[in-house]
Formats: structure tokens, C-alpha cells, sequence
């Protein structure tokens, strides 16, 4: 297909033209690359089906319909005047990537600028001596610079002392152009002034913005930098109390250590169960009264648990403790009451199970550990020794609730730190599932029964015993 372009010089005034600008049968177009006369092919402007063009009189294979594009876009800016600014987007990312901050995003939308006294073909006042393709004043902003891309772009050199001289430019890219035929004057002017793919390729007008957010990544990162110190240094001194603490409490922890080892463990229960047998131990009368009253020790009053070691004696004679003074006792003396009830006052007597609803007594964990003591029950070294630490408060069964004094007390060393309430309230629960009493949270009580007995069966005892047995490795 023969040269047809839309766009020649116009010989007369030098500049670019659009075919759509010139007269029909014009002759004085020229063809910017081979110099070659071109032919206006605009007759019969109402009839004419296909586009109007120029045609080289001779030649032109080689000549690119778009040369003149470049110049006719200058000319399109400077005449209208106005031009649209691209968006500008940045990030402002942190300095140091191992600070976990977003990035902080800054976006303008760009807008429709007025150039005023536009000219081509200007000097930047840059050290190196550049041109600009187009350069007008954007009032109240200040120097706007507007380079058209056809063929060559701002190399990045070229864009480094642009920047460096902190000037205001812009790209308008139309190679989206080149290719397409028969663009009508409008089409050109609307991609020119509009919709051609632009960017800043230099800005000094949002520098103040970034400025600041620069900063304000900066003391971000500060911030950061500061709380991660001070979180070392906390941690570190938290690090040296530790290490201190437990090395002045070396001799207790070497206590939990040498509970931990089972066989420790089997040695002590064993030697609790020898000392039942022993006159000259308490818990030798305990002992034979049960064994010569029922023939041996009933499984009631010998509920393996977990912890049970805090007491240093066998199980036996605490639980036994238990189970005649505070179970037996308050079961007795309820009924007693409720006889001295049922005497003094019939008219107002509804019923036994009434009356014992009417005034259950609580049964309190703590309350029993109290009792025990009173009654002469010793705690072993390991459980008095952390006693004692704790400062009288007394050894809570979760390490969330332990005592304070004990913060460097592990995970580990306090789940197996034998503990004595924990301990008794294993043994209650132990009875509610027997049924000898309920349990409502930490609060027990005797449900309306007849009366418990020490020798009562107990059908799934091997079932309570297995926890507190695995405390030996059984
Ligand atoms: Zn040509």
C-alpha cells in the first residue's frame, strides 16, 4: 500500500499540518523524512468514503507516517494549552526490612493543568545541556515540563539530571499511535492532551509530601527499634533474676529434682506404708484400727492421687482423717440435729431429707488441708519447703495461679510439685464419684444418704487409683 499519512510540513509556516487543516489539492506539503511534495488526497470532502491523506508524489516506501507525529504533538500542546498530569503513586518503604511496617502509600490523582506561555524546544536548566519538548508555567505550581514519546524516550540518564535539577516533567507516551491509519485531527489532540499513557518522569511537587512521610516511616521504625531494645533489656534482667533466684533456691529445686526420679517416688510411699505398721508412728493407731475393725485397710480410706506426697504419710492415715472427722463427723452431727429438730418442734417437721437440705454444711479443700495440719499431719521436706517459699499462700493446681514467689518455678517443676490441697481435692473428687459426697465447683457436700461406711465397697477402684498410681510409674 502506498505512503498515506494524515500529517506533512507544511512548507509555508514550517509547521506540522493535519490533512484535515489544509485546503483541498494543497501543494505545498512536504514529507519530513525524504522531502518528498506530497499530494493532498482531499477532494470531495462531502462524497469521500475513506479518509482523507497525503500521498508521496514519488516514493516514500520507507517513510514513516508517524515521523511528524512527535512535532505535531509539541504543536497540539502548546496551542491548547492545557495538559493532563498522570497519576502519581510512591511507597515509602522501611529501611530496615526486618521492621515489620507496612509500606506507607502516597497517591495524587492527576488533573487537567493550564500552561501558560507554552513554548517548544526549551532549554532545561539543567548543568548538561538538555531540551525540553514542551515547557509552560502551571500558575500557582510553578515549571511544567512535557516530553513527547514517539520514537526516542528520556534515557535514564537524561532523567538523572532531570531529577537532580528537582524539575516538574512529564512523559506523554503515543507510540499507540504510530500504527493506526487515518486518525482524524481529534483523535490525535484527544490522545495527545488526554488519554496517551503518561508518567512523571522528574517531580519536585510532592517531595514535601514524601518528605514527611519519610519521616514519619522514620520514627516508625524508631519506635520500633526502641521497643525492642528496651523488651531486650527487660528480658535480659527478667533472664538474670531467674538465674539468680534459682540459684539461690538450688537446694528446693534439687528436692523437685529427686521427686521427679520414680523410683524415689516408690521409696517413699513404701516407707509411709512401713511407718503404719510402726508403734511409735501416729498413724500406727489409724492403722490398727482399721485393719482390727475390718481386717485390713478399706479402699475408701486408700484412694491413690496425684500429689499425695506432699503428706508425709501414707495416704491411709490422712484419708481415713478425712473421711471420720470430716465426713463421718458432719454426717453425725446432722443427724443429730436433725433428731433435736424433729423432738422440739413435730407441728414444723417436714421430713428428714428436708430438714438436711435445709442446713447442708460446705466442705471446703482448704478447709480439710487445715484440719489435717491441725491433726498432725506433716508435709514432706519437698511440699514444706515450697510452702515456704510461697509465703503461706497456699499451692494453686494451675501454674497460671501459682504463687508469685514462684514465677521461676518452670512449667514442668510445678506440674509435678506435689501439692497438698490439690491433693485432698483429688480424694473428694475421688468420693463424689464413690457418691459419698457431691461437689458444686470447689464447695462439697453430703447428699442426703444414708449413712457412709469406711468398709463400703468401692466398684471402680481401679479406675480412681490409676492417676495417682502413674505417680510411681504403676
Ligand atoms: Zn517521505
Amino acid at each position: 500500500m502506498a505512503n498515506r499519512s494524515v500529517l506533512a510540513r507544511d512548507q509555508l509556516t514550517g509547521k506540522i499540518v493535519h490533512i484535515s487543516d489544509v485546503e483541498e489539492g494543497y501543494e505545498r506539503a512536504i514529507c519530513d523524512v525524504c522531502d518528498s511534495r506530497l499530494d493532498a488526497a482531499n477532494y470531495f470532502r462531502s462524497t469521500r468514503k475513506v479518509a482523507f491523506y497525503f500521498r508521496h508524489r514519488s516514493g516514500g516506501e520507507g517513510c514513516s507516517s508517524m515521523t511528524m507525529l512527535h512535532e505535531y504533538a509539541q504543536q497540539i500542546v502548546r496551542d491548547r494549552g492545557v495538559i493532563q498530569l498522570p497519576d502519581f503513586e510512591a511507597s515509602v518503604y522501611p529501611r530496615n526490612p526486618k521492621n515489620n511496617v507496612e509500606p506507607l502509600e502516597f497517591n495524587r490523582t492527576g488533573y487537567l493543568a493550564n500552561l501558560l506561555n507554552p513554548s517548544l524546544e526549551k532549554n532545561y536548566p539543567t548543568m548538561r545541556k538538555l531540551i525540553a519538548d514542551v515547557h509552560g508555567t502551571e500558575p500557582e505550581v510553578g515549571d511544567l515540563y512535557v516530553e513527547i514519546k514517539v520514537h526516542n524516550e528520556v534515557n535514564e540518564e537524561k532523567q538523572a539530571a532531570l531529577r537532580k535539577a528537582g524539575l516538574d516533567v512529564i512523559q506523554v507516551d503515543l507510540r499507540s499511535l504510530v500504527d493506526l491509519p487515518g486518525l482524524t485531527k481529534e483523535q490525535i489532540q484527544e490522545a495527545v492532551v488526554f488519554s496517551a499513557t503518561r508518567e512523571w518522569i522528574s517531580q519536585r511537587r510532592f517531595e514535601n509530601d514524601l518528605l514527611s512521610l519519610r519521616q514519619q516511616m522514620r520514627e516508625l521504625e524508631l519506635q520500633l527499634t526502641s521497643e525492642r531494645c528496651s523488651t531486650r533489656i527487660v528480658q535480659e534482667e527478667k533472664g538474670l533474676k531467674k538465674k539468680d533466684w534459682r540459684r539461690k533456691h538450688s537446694s528446693e529445686l534439687g528436692l523437685l529434682e529427686a521427686y521427679h526420679d520414680l523410683e524415689n517416688r516408690r521409696l517413699a510411699v513404701n516407707q509411709f506404708w512401713k511407718w503404719c505398721q510402726d508403734p511409735q508412728k501416729p498413724e500406727n493407731t489409724v492403722y490398727r484400727k482399721l485393719t482390727g475393725r475390718y481386717g485390713g485397710v478399706p479402699p475408701i480410706v486408700n484412694i491413690p492421687v496425684r500429689g499425695e506426697l506432699a503428706f508425709k504419710a501414707h495416704r491411709t492415715y490422712w484419708q481415713t482423717l478425712i473421711f471420720e472427722g470430716v465426713i463421718l463427723k458432719i454426717y453425725d452431727d446432722q443427724m443429730r440435729k436433725i433428731a433435736q429438730q424433729k423432738h422440739k418442734n413435730k407441728r414444723f417437721y417436714y421430713g428428714d431429707e428436708i430438714a438436711w437440705l435445709s442446713d447442708l454444711p460446705s466442705i471446703y479443700p482448704a478447709d480439710i488441708y487445715k484440719f489435717l495440719l491441725r491433726s498432725g499431719v506433716p508435709l514432706t521436706t519437698l511440699a514444706s519447703a515450697f510452702e515456704e517459699l510461697s509465703e503461706e499462700e497456699p499451692l494453686a493446681e494451675r501454674y497460671g495461679s501459682r504463687p508469685d514467689s514462684l514465677r521461676f518455678v518452670t512449667v514442668k517443676e510445678y506440674a509435678i510439685l506435689p501439692k497438698p490441697v490439690p491433693a485432698i481435692r483429688r480424694y473428694l473428687k475421688a468420693l463424689c464419684q464413690i457418691g459419698i459426697v457431691s461437689a458444686s465447683n470447689d464447695i462439697f457436700f453430703i447428699p442426703f444418704q444414708s449413712r457412709p461406711e469406711v468398709d463400703q465397697s468401692v466398684a471402680n477402684y481401679d479406675e480412681l487409683a490409676r492417676e495417682g498410681l502413674s505417680e510411681y510409674g504403676w
